[in-house]
Protein backbone atom coordinates (compact mmCIF):
# COMPACT_ATOMS: atom_id res chain seq x y z
CA UNK A 1 0.00 0.00 0.00
CA UNK A 2 1.19 3.30 -1.10
CA UNK A 3 0.56 6.56 1.14
CA UNK A 4 0.94 9.81 -1.45
CA UNK A 5 1.90 13.56 0.00
CA UNK A 6 0.38 15.61 -2.78
CA UNK A 7 1.57 18.52 -2.13
CA UNK A 8 1.65 22.27 -4.03
CA UNK A 9 4.67 23.33 -1.80
CA UNK A 10 7.48 21.93 -0.89
CA UNK A 11 10.63 23.22 0.90
CA UNK A 12 13.11 19.71 0.02
CA UNK A 13 16.45 20.76 1.78
CA UNK A 14 18.13 21.12 -1.38
CA UNK A 15 16.82 23.24 -4.04
CA UNK A 16 16.83 27.36 -3.42
CA UNK A 17 13.08 27.70 -3.98
CA UNK A 18 9.53 26.24 -2.84
CA UNK A 19 9.30 22.95 -5.52
CA UNK A 20 5.78 23.07 -7.10
CA UNK A 21 3.39 20.71 -7.23
CA UNK A 22 4.42 17.34 -6.65
CA UNK A 23 3.52 13.88 -5.15
CA UNK A 24 5.31 11.91 -2.94
CA UNK A 25 4.84 8.39 -2.79
CA UNK A 26 5.61 7.05 0.21
CA UNK A 27 6.39 3.03 0.40
CA UNK A 28 7.93 0.59 2.87
CA UNK A 29 8.78 3.94 5.40
CA UNK A 30 10.57 5.64 2.22
CA UNK A 31 10.18 8.11 -0.05
CA UNK A 32 10.16 5.53 -3.27
CA UNK A 33 9.20 8.45 -6.28
CA UNK A 34 7.96 12.42 -6.68
CA UNK A 35 6.01 12.55 -9.37
CA UNK A 36 4.46 15.94 -10.92
CA UNK A 37 1.04 16.30 -10.50
CA UNK A 38 0.13 15.49 -14.17
CA UNK A 39 2.16 12.43 -14.55
CA UNK A 40 0.41 10.79 -11.20
CA UNK A 41 -2.16 7.58 -11.70
CA UNK A 42 -3.35 6.47 -8.51
CA UNK A 43 -3.82 2.83 -7.82
CA UNK A 44 -6.44 1.39 -6.04
CA UNK A 45 -5.72 1.34 -2.09
CA UNK A 46 -3.38 4.29 -2.39
CA UNK A 47 -3.90 6.77 0.67
CA UNK A 48 -3.52 10.41 -0.63
CA UNK A 49 -3.34 13.60 1.81
CA UNK A 50 -4.08 16.47 0.07
CA UNK A 51 -1.74 19.54 1.06
CA UNK A 52 -2.96 22.43 -0.92
CA UNK A 53 -2.15 25.49 1.52
CA UNK A 54 0.61 24.12 3.33
CA UNK A 55 4.15 24.09 3.42
CA UNK A 56 5.62 20.22 2.86
CA UNK A 57 9.37 20.00 4.81
CA UNK A 58 11.71 17.25 5.47
CA UNK A 59 11.26 16.80 9.29
CA UNK A 60 14.29 18.20 11.25
CA UNK A 61 17.74 17.41 13.18
CA UNK A 62 18.69 18.91 16.63
CA UNK A 63 22.34 17.09 16.36
CA UNK A 64 23.16 18.23 20.02
CA UNK A 65 20.59 17.09 22.70
CA UNK A 66 21.27 15.23 26.10
CA UNK A 67 18.02 13.18 26.35
CA UNK A 68 18.79 12.07 30.83
CA UNK A 69 18.49 15.94 31.36
CA UNK A 70 15.79 18.07 31.80
CA UNK A 71 16.82 21.69 31.10
CA UNK A 72 16.22 22.84 34.65
CA UNK A 73 18.74 26.22 34.72
CA UNK A 74 19.26 26.30 38.35
CA UNK A 75 22.96 24.95 38.36
CA UNK A 76 22.09 22.62 42.20
CA UNK A 77 18.79 21.74 41.12
CA UNK A 78 20.24 20.13 37.34
CA UNK A 79 23.06 18.30 39.84
CA UNK A 80 20.25 16.85 42.24
CA UNK A 81 18.57 15.56 39.02
CA UNK A 82 21.75 13.81 38.13
CA UNK A 83 22.25 12.55 41.80
CA UNK A 84 18.56 11.45 42.17
CA UNK A 85 17.26 9.51 39.11
CA UNK A 86 18.16 6.08 38.27
CA UNK A 87 19.16 5.48 35.19
CA UNK A 88 15.65 3.45 34.04
CA UNK A 89 13.60 6.33 34.97
CA UNK A 90 16.84 8.88 32.74
CA UNK A 91 15.71 6.70 30.03
CA UNK A 92 12.18 6.62 30.41
CA UNK A 93 11.82 10.73 31.17
CA UNK A 94 14.62 10.85 28.19
CA UNK A 95 11.95 8.61 26.14
CA UNK A 96 9.10 11.39 26.77
CA UNK A 97 11.99 13.86 26.22
CA UNK A 98 12.58 12.31 22.85
CA UNK A 99 8.46 12.47 21.80
CA UNK A 100 8.44 16.41 22.45
CA UNK A 101 11.16 17.13 20.47
CA UNK A 102 9.82 14.88 17.28
CA UNK A 103 5.84 16.86 17.76
CA UNK A 104 8.03 20.04 17.37
CA UNK A 105 9.15 18.59 14.50
CA UNK A 106 12.95 17.19 15.55
CA UNK A 107 12.56 13.53 13.48
CA UNK A 108 16.14 13.20 14.41
CA UNK A 109 18.41 13.66 17.16
CA UNK A 110 22.07 13.35 18.02
CA UNK A 111 23.04 12.72 21.94
CA UNK A 112 25.82 14.35 23.53
CA UNK A 113 26.24 12.29 26.48
CA UNK A 114 24.06 10.56 28.87
CA UNK A 115 24.87 8.70 32.19
CA UNK A 116 24.94 4.96 32.12
CA UNK A 117 23.75 3.42 28.29
CA UNK A 118 20.47 5.65 28.57
CA UNK A 119 20.29 7.38 25.34
CA UNK A 120 21.40 4.08 23.56
CA UNK A 121 18.46 2.46 25.38
CA UNK A 122 16.25 4.61 24.22
CA UNK A 123 17.82 4.58 20.78
CA UNK A 124 17.53 0.83 20.82
CA UNK A 125 14.43 0.68 21.89
CA UNK A 126 13.04 2.88 19.42
CA UNK A 127 15.33 0.89 16.37
CA UNK A 128 13.83 -2.04 17.78
CA UNK A 129 10.46 -1.01 16.74
CA UNK A 130 9.12 -1.64 20.76
CA UNK A 131 8.46 2.41 20.60
CA UNK A 132 7.68 4.89 18.37
CA UNK A 133 10.45 7.56 18.70
CA UNK A 134 12.58 10.12 16.82
CA UNK A 135 16.04 8.57 14.51
CA UNK A 136 18.94 9.09 17.16
CA UNK A 137 22.54 8.59 17.74
CA UNK A 138 24.27 8.15 20.99
CA UNK A 139 27.59 8.40 22.01
CA UNK A 140 27.06 6.71 25.17
CA UNK A 141 29.58 8.53 27.50
CA UNK A 142 31.56 11.31 26.57
CA UNK A 143 35.04 11.36 27.19
CA UNK A 144 37.08 14.12 29.17
CA UNK A 145 39.90 14.26 31.54
CA UNK A 146 39.42 14.03 34.79
CA UNK A 147 38.15 17.18 36.35
CA UNK A 148 37.12 18.06 32.91
CA UNK A 149 34.38 19.62 31.21
CA UNK A 150 32.34 16.70 31.68
CA UNK A 151 33.84 15.73 34.74
CA UNK A 152 33.21 18.31 37.21
CA UNK A 153 34.37 19.35 40.52
CA UNK A 154 32.36 20.51 43.53
CA UNK A 155 30.73 17.18 45.12
CA UNK A 156 31.75 16.23 49.15
CA UNK A 157 34.65 13.69 48.56
CA UNK A 158 32.45 10.68 50.17
CA UNK A 159 30.64 11.06 46.69
CA UNK A 160 31.23 8.87 44.35
CA UNK A 161 29.71 8.77 40.34
CA UNK A 162 30.26 6.07 37.96
CA UNK A 163 29.22 6.35 34.62
CA UNK A 164 28.64 9.61 34.61
CA UNK A 165 31.00 10.40 31.97
CA UNK A 166 34.01 8.44 30.95
CA UNK A 167 37.04 10.55 32.68
CA UNK A 168 40.71 9.24 30.61
CA UNK A 169 44.05 10.45 31.17
CA UNK A 170 46.79 9.89 28.45
CA UNK A 171 46.39 8.83 25.30
CA UNK A 172 45.93 5.07 26.27
CA UNK A 173 43.33 5.82 28.74
CA UNK A 174 41.47 7.90 25.81
CA UNK A 175 41.92 4.99 23.18
CA UNK A 176 40.06 2.85 25.89
CA UNK A 177 37.54 5.09 26.42
CA UNK A 178 36.66 4.88 22.52
CA UNK A 179 36.23 1.24 22.77
CA UNK A 180 34.63 1.29 25.77
CA UNK A 181 31.44 3.18 24.16
CA UNK A 182 31.59 1.28 20.97
CA UNK A 183 31.75 -2.25 22.95
CA UNK A 184 28.24 -0.53 24.57
CA UNK A 185 26.91 0.58 21.16
CA UNK A 186 27.68 4.34 20.40
CA UNK A 187 27.23 5.68 17.23
CA UNK A 188 30.28 8.25 17.48
CA UNK A 189 32.61 9.94 19.80
CA UNK A 190 31.98 12.93 22.06
CA UNK A 191 35.17 14.74 23.58
CA UNK A 192 35.77 18.18 24.93
CA UNK A 193 39.30 18.86 23.78
CA UNK A 194 38.88 22.89 24.00
CA UNK A 195 36.89 24.62 27.31
CA UNK A 196 35.80 27.72 28.19
CA UNK A 197 38.00 29.43 30.88
CA UNK A 198 37.43 32.23 33.36
CA UNK A 199 41.09 32.48 35.29
CA UNK A 200 41.91 35.36 33.09
CA UNK A 201 39.37 36.49 30.50
CA UNK A 202 42.05 37.83 28.32
CA UNK A 203 42.13 34.22 27.62
CA UNK A 204 38.62 33.08 27.65
CA UNK A 205 39.85 29.54 26.46
CA UNK A 206 42.05 26.86 27.25
CA UNK A 207 42.77 23.33 25.65
CA UNK A 208 42.00 20.55 27.73
CA UNK A 209 42.86 18.00 26.33
CA UNK A 210 46.65 16.76 25.35
CA UNK A 211 47.69 17.01 21.42
CA UNK A 212 48.63 13.07 21.90
CA UNK A 213 45.24 12.49 23.56
CA UNK A 214 43.41 14.42 20.70
CA UNK A 215 45.38 12.34 17.89
CA UNK A 216 44.88 9.01 20.22
CA UNK A 217 41.03 9.33 20.04
CA UNK A 218 40.79 10.63 16.54
CA UNK A 219 42.83 7.45 15.25
CA UNK A 220 40.96 4.96 17.04
CA UNK A 221 37.70 6.45 15.89
CA UNK A 222 38.91 6.76 12.28
CA UNK A 223 40.35 2.61 13.10
CA UNK A 224 36.90 1.95 14.29
CA UNK A 225 34.96 4.13 11.30
CA UNK A 226 33.19 6.46 13.45
CA UNK A 227 33.06 10.15 13.82
CA UNK A 228 34.50 12.26 16.37
CA UNK A 229 32.35 15.28 17.80
CA UNK A 230 34.07 17.91 20.02
CA UNK A 231 32.84 20.12 22.76
CA UNK A 232 34.85 23.27 21.60
CA UNK A 233 35.18 26.87 22.88
CA UNK A 234 38.10 28.71 21.26
CA UNK A 235 41.61 28.80 20.38
CA UNK A 236 44.25 27.27 17.73
CA UNK A 237 43.49 24.27 19.52
CA UNK A 238 40.35 23.90 17.65
CA UNK A 239 42.94 23.83 14.86
CA UNK A 240 44.32 21.04 15.99
CA UNK A 241 41.32 18.78 16.63
CA UNK A 242 40.15 19.63 12.96
CA UNK A 243 43.80 18.81 11.64
CA UNK A 244 43.35 15.94 14.21
CA UNK A 245 40.23 15.00 11.86
CA UNK A 246 37.24 15.53 14.44
CA UNK A 247 34.02 15.71 12.31
CA UNK A 248 31.89 18.60 14.14
CA UNK A 249 33.08 21.69 16.08
CA UNK A 250 29.98 21.91 18.68
CA UNK A 251 29.62 25.60 20.10
CA UNK A 252 33.39 26.93 18.94
CA UNK A 253 33.04 29.98 20.38
CA UNK A 254 35.81 31.53 18.54
CA UNK A 255 37.14 30.53 15.89
CA UNK A 256 40.11 31.80 14.41
CA UNK A 257 40.20 32.53 10.67
CA UNK A 258 42.86 29.66 10.09
CA UNK A 259 40.34 27.01 11.91
CA UNK A 260 37.51 28.47 9.44
CA UNK A 261 39.86 27.96 5.89
CA UNK A 262 40.63 24.73 7.63
CA UNK A 263 37.07 23.21 8.57
CA UNK A 264 36.42 24.15 4.58
CA UNK A 265 38.96 22.11 3.61
CA UNK A 266 38.06 19.35 5.30
CA UNK A 267 34.26 19.82 5.42
CA UNK A 268 34.07 19.96 9.47
CA UNK A 269 30.75 20.97 10.38
CA UNK A 270 29.97 23.90 12.37
CA UNK A 271 27.25 23.08 15.54
CA UNK A 272 27.26 27.02 16.98
CA UNK A 273 24.29 26.13 19.36
CA UNK A 274 23.84 29.80 19.26
CA UNK A 275 20.24 29.31 21.43
CA UNK A 276 22.29 28.09 24.53
CA UNK A 277 24.65 30.84 24.69
CA UNK A 278 21.55 33.08 24.67
CA UNK A 279 19.61 31.16 26.80
CA UNK A 280 21.65 32.52 29.64
CA UNK A 281 20.55 35.94 29.07
CA UNK A 282 16.56 35.07 29.13
CA UNK A 283 18.02 35.34 32.75
CA UNK A 284 18.72 38.49 34.92
CA UNK A 285 22.13 38.02 35.98
CA UNK A 286 21.10 36.43 39.63
CA UNK A 287 24.02 36.23 42.09
CA UNK A 288 22.92 32.72 43.06
CA UNK A 289 23.04 31.51 39.32
CA UNK A 290 26.05 32.62 38.03
CA UNK A 291 29.05 34.92 39.59
CA UNK A 292 29.97 37.95 37.92
CA UNK A 293 33.62 36.65 35.92
CA UNK A 294 31.06 34.11 34.16
CA UNK A 295 28.62 36.75 33.41
CA UNK A 296 31.61 38.60 32.07
CA UNK A 297 32.83 35.26 30.16
CA UNK A 298 28.92 34.71 28.74
CA UNK A 299 28.72 38.03 27.17
CA UNK A 300 32.92 37.90 25.52
CA UNK A 301 31.64 34.51 24.69
CA UNK A 302 28.57 35.53 23.26
CA UNK A 303 29.90 39.00 21.05
CA UNK A 304 32.29 36.53 19.56
CA UNK A 305 29.75 33.74 18.60
CA UNK A 306 28.19 35.80 16.59
CA UNK A 307 31.72 37.01 14.73
CA UNK A 308 32.50 33.16 14.03
CA UNK A 309 28.99 32.64 13.11
CA UNK A 310 29.67 34.97 9.99
CA UNK A 311 32.97 33.72 9.02
CA UNK A 312 31.70 30.62 8.90
CA UNK A 313 28.53 31.39 6.98
CA UNK A 314 30.84 33.67 4.56
CA UNK A 315 32.90 30.66 4.23
CA UNK A 316 30.40 28.29 3.61
CA UNK A 317 31.48 26.04 6.58
CA UNK A 318 28.82 23.18 6.66
CA UNK A 319 26.47 24.02 9.44
CA UNK A 320 23.82 22.07 11.22
CA UNK A 321 21.52 23.17 14.09
CA UNK A 322 22.32 21.79 17.36
CA UNK A 323 20.37 23.29 20.48
CA UNK A 324 21.82 21.50 23.56
CA UNK A 325 18.08 21.20 25.21
CA UNK A 326 18.70 19.34 28.20
CA UNK A 327 21.37 22.13 29.55
CA UNK A 328 19.69 25.07 29.83
CA UNK A 329 16.71 24.54 27.52
CA UNK A 330 13.61 22.44 27.60
CA UNK A 331 13.26 19.70 24.73
CA UNK A 332 12.00 20.50 21.72
CA UNK A 333 9.75 23.56 22.36
CA UNK A 334 12.54 26.26 22.01
CA UNK A 335 14.65 24.28 18.70
CA UNK A 336 12.78 26.84 16.65
CA UNK A 337 14.54 29.58 18.49
CA UNK A 338 18.20 28.30 16.93
CA UNK A 339 17.06 28.46 13.50
CA UNK A 340 15.88 32.18 14.19
CA UNK A 341 18.94 32.96 15.72
CA UNK A 342 21.37 31.64 12.86
CA UNK A 343 18.78 34.43 10.23
CA UNK A 344 19.94 36.42 13.08
CA UNK A 345 23.49 35.72 12.35
CA UNK A 346 23.23 36.31 8.53
CA UNK A 347 21.58 33.25 6.79
CA UNK A 348 17.85 33.61 5.08
CA UNK A 349 14.77 31.49 6.60
CA UNK A 350 15.64 28.91 3.38
CA UNK A 351 18.94 28.31 4.70
CA UNK A 352 18.79 27.84 8.21
CA UNK A 353 16.02 25.22 7.38
CA UNK A 354 18.40 23.85 5.47
CA UNK A 355 21.22 23.85 8.12
CA UNK A 356 18.15 21.61 10.29
CA UNK A 357 17.59 19.83 7.36
CA UNK A 358 19.89 18.84 4.65
CA UNK A 359 22.89 19.50 6.98
CA UNK A 360 21.45 18.07 10.07
CA UNK A 361 20.90 14.33 8.03
CA UNK A 362 24.24 15.01 6.13
CA UNK A 363 26.05 14.94 9.90
CA UNK A 364 24.53 12.23 10.66
CA UNK A 365 24.95 10.31 8.26
CA UNK A 366 21.94 8.14 7.45
CA UNK A 367 19.38 8.87 4.89
CA UNK A 368 17.21 12.25 6.10
CA UNK A 369 16.56 15.63 6.12
CA UNK A 370 16.00 16.23 2.58
CA UNK A 371 12.74 15.04 0.55
CA UNK A 372 14.63 12.89 -1.81
CA UNK A 373 13.89 8.65 -3.20
CA UNK A 374 15.30 6.95 -0.76
CA UNK A 375 14.98 8.65 2.19
CA UNK A 376 12.74 7.83 5.10
CA UNK A 377 9.86 9.07 4.85
CA UNK A 378 10.03 11.87 7.89
CA UNK A 379 8.46 14.78 6.25
CA UNK A 380 6.41 17.63 8.22
CA UNK A 381 3.34 19.61 6.88
CA UNK A 382 3.90 23.10 7.92
CA UNK A 383 0.26 25.00 8.29
CA UNK A 384 1.86 28.29 7.16
CA UNK A 385 4.87 29.08 5.35
CA UNK A 386 8.05 29.00 7.66
CA UNK A 387 10.27 31.02 4.38
CA UNK A 388 8.10 34.31 5.89
CA UNK A 389 8.34 33.55 9.55
CA UNK A 390 10.20 30.82 11.37
CA UNK A 391 8.64 31.48 14.39
CA UNK A 392 5.21 29.27 12.91
CA UNK A 393 7.94 26.32 13.88
CA UNK A 394 7.12 27.11 17.37
CA UNK A 395 3.44 25.69 17.49
CA UNK A 396 3.19 22.46 17.81
CA UNK A 397 -0.02 22.75 16.44
CA UNK A 398 1.05 23.75 13.27
CA UNK A 399 3.26 20.80 12.53
CA UNK A 400 1.74 17.39 11.62
CA UNK A 401 4.51 15.13 11.85
CA UNK A 402 5.20 12.05 9.69
CA UNK A 403 7.49 9.59 10.95
CA UNK A 404 8.46 6.50 8.30
CA UNK A 405 5.35 7.97 7.03
CA UNK A 406 2.91 7.50 9.42
CA UNK A 407 1.62 10.71 11.37
CA UNK A 408 2.55 10.53 14.83
CA UNK A 409 0.79 12.42 17.59
CA UNK A 410 1.87 12.53 20.94
CA UNK A 411 -1.01 11.77 23.37
CA UNK A 412 -0.95 10.25 26.63
CA UNK A 413 -5.22 10.89 27.06
CA UNK A 414 -7.02 8.25 28.85
CA UNK A 415 -10.15 7.22 27.60
ZN1 LIG B 1 25.99 19.80 25.16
Amino acid sequence: MRKIIKAKNIINGIADEVVKDKCIVIENGLISEIINFENFKPIDDDIIFNYENEFIMPGMVDVHVHLAFSGIPDNRSFRAESAELDYGEQALRGYEFALEHMSYGFTSLRDMNAPGKVAINIKNIINKKKLVGPNILACGLGLSVTGGHMDQPGWGSHVNFTNMTYPCDGPNEFVKGVRAQLKDGADFIKTNMCVSSTYNLEYPYRQEMSNEEIEAVCREAKMNNVKVASHTSGGPSITIAVKSGIHSVEHGHWLEEETINLMAEKNTFYVPTLLVNERNFDFEQDKNFTNSKNWKWLQLSREAKWLSLEKAIKSNIQIATGTDAGFMLPHGSMNYRELEYLTKGGMSNMQAIKAATQFGGKLLGINVGTIEVGQKADVLVIKGNPLNDIKILSDKENIIVFKDGFIFKKTHKMH
